[in-house]
């Protein structure tokens, strides 16, 4: 957008992408003059420099002099930036509740009109927030949902809209709210798909699973058979080698880091079932040991931090050992690594692995977890996708023969994928890669572990 003032001291829009250009002229190379034009009655002018200026608090001070008596005054197109600018310094002062409030009353002003989508610049903070009730998200949905209805040409509303989804349907799996969820989750899959992939591929893809993980829980098919899956909760980390070169180790696993790692793993399942019609039942059992040692491996721009399987003390209970040997895999959930900021540690894996029980070596999926991250955060790890990602890996060595591009990560070489093939993010390529191959060559029946072979790696490895 560019704005600039008229003599009149009216503020003019000119609907065009970019940024705001200060004008010192105007409002004083750090909003001096805002004050006089405060006096001279126009506080729409007085938000603007304000807002060119960051001083937010000045604009807040301001909102009951412009929301709702300014709009008659200076028109559609000037009002919504205002109300992006009120909302905005909410933002920054973080209070996020009167941000929204703000944003609310001025979309509604200006929903028939087409500058109701230039009233939300940069609010995307507002939505990523974990106090918003469900009904307030689907409040915002509605609205959104009619708001993006007007022309918009820069695909405007669709950080907030995808957000507002995305948290949404966490909220209301929360509050076990799941039709309602699944209804916020496909309205966006079935309207504004290209709007959330122009926001954020990532987000995207959630969203996606989120949809097809609620559509099987509201309206669920008969599972052909079921997979189990064991989580083992080794919370604590008591290193005895060094620490690593980036970071911290995180000595204790957050009990909230767990609650969202298992509602991930649901929406895995239940998506999983949905795409193939396998189940995974799953169980938590918690192992009162530490992890002792990780492997650490640099690998510029980010390094791998495993945890040493081996150096969990003490060793693994019968009663857990009983379960890993009746389960087909394992999910190792543990503290991980603290995040350092610029430089990415990565501390999940999907592979394989031969467990010790009564002497003989049992191969089992194994899925390390992701350590204490949250989706709050914007980070990949521990999400739905995840679960996709890491099983992944071992379904490129269950299906090492077939007609699919199994070298690791494929699907970030989008030029490798087949000619069948039409979706572009991660997501896209595994649902496709399990539909379109994997579903027609056996309908996934040599998935399982249970049986007690030697493990996909190992047949790979032997050419069977
Ligand atoms: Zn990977």
């Amino acid at each position: 957008m560019r704005v600039f003032f008229s003599t009149g001291l009216a503020v003019l829009l000119l609907a065009t992408a970019g940024a705001i250009t200060a004008n010192p002229q105007v409002c004083g190379a750090n909003a001096e003059k805002a004050p006089e034009l405060e006096k001279a009655g126009d506080p729409a002018a007085a938000i603007w420099c304000y807002g060119l200026s960051n001083h937010w608090a000045s604009i807040v001070a301001l909102q009951n002099k412009v929301i709702p008596s300014a709009y008659a005054k200076v028109g559609a197109g000037n009002y919504a930036i205002i109300i992006s600018n009120v909302a905005r310094a909410h933002l920054e002062l973080k209070n996020l509740g009167a941000g929204r409030r703000a944003l609310e009353a001025g979309m509604r002003q200006l929903m028939n009109t087409p500058q109701v989508v230039e009233t939300a610049y940069n609010l995307v903070g507002l939505f990523r927030d974990e106090t918003m009730r469900f009904a307030e998200r689907q409040r915002w949905h509605g609205l959104l949902m009619l708001a993006m209805k007007q022309p918009r040409p820069a695909f405007q509303l669709a950080d907030i809209f995808t957000n507002n989804v995305y948290f949404g349907v966490y909220q209301g799996i929360k509050e076990k709210k799941i039709p309602g969820a699944f209804a916020l989750a496909r309205d966006a899959v079935t309207h504004h798909d290209a709007d959330m992939l122009k926001h954020w591929g990532f987000m995207r893809d959630i969203v996606q699973i989120q949809y097809l993980a609620l559509g099987q829980e509201v309206k669920p098919n008969v599972a052909k058979r079921r997979l189990r899956m064991l989580f083992v909760v080794v919370a604590d980390t008591k290193l005895t080698n060094a620490h690593p070169t980036h970071g911290n180790v995180d000595a204790r696993l957050a009990e909230t880091d767990l609650q969202e790692l298992l509602t991930n793993f649901r929406l895995f399942s239940s998506a999983f079932q949905a795409l193939t019609g396998i189940a995974w039942e799953s169980k938590i059992m918690r192992h009162p040991g530490a992890v002792r040692q990780t492997t650490y491996v640099s690998d510029p721009p980010r390094s791998v931090m495993h945890p040493v399987m081996t150096s969990i003390e003490p060793a693994f209970s019968p009663a857990i050992q009983r379960e890993i040997a009746s389960s087909d895999g394992v999910v190792l959930v543990w503290a991980g690594t603290r995040q350092p900021p610029g430089h990415l540690i990565t501390n999940g894996s999907g592979t394989e692995y031969g467990f010790p029980i009564n002497g003989k070596t049992v191969h089992r999926l194994l899925v390390i977890s992701d350590s204490n991250k949250k989706f709050l955060d914007g980070n990949h790890a521990n999400s739905a996708l995840f679960f996709f990602h890491e099983i992944f890996h071992v379904l490129e060595w269950a299906y090492y023969k077939s007609p699919f591009p199994v070298a690791e990560h494929s699907y970030a070489r989008r030029e490798l994928w087949p000619a069948d093939y039409t979706g572009s993010t991660e997501w896209d390529f595994y649902r496709e890669t399990i539909t379109k191959r994997l579903m027609r060559e056996d309908s996934l029946n040599r998935l399982e572990w249970r049986s007690n072979h030697a493990g996909f790696h190992n047949r790979k490895v032997k050419g069977e």
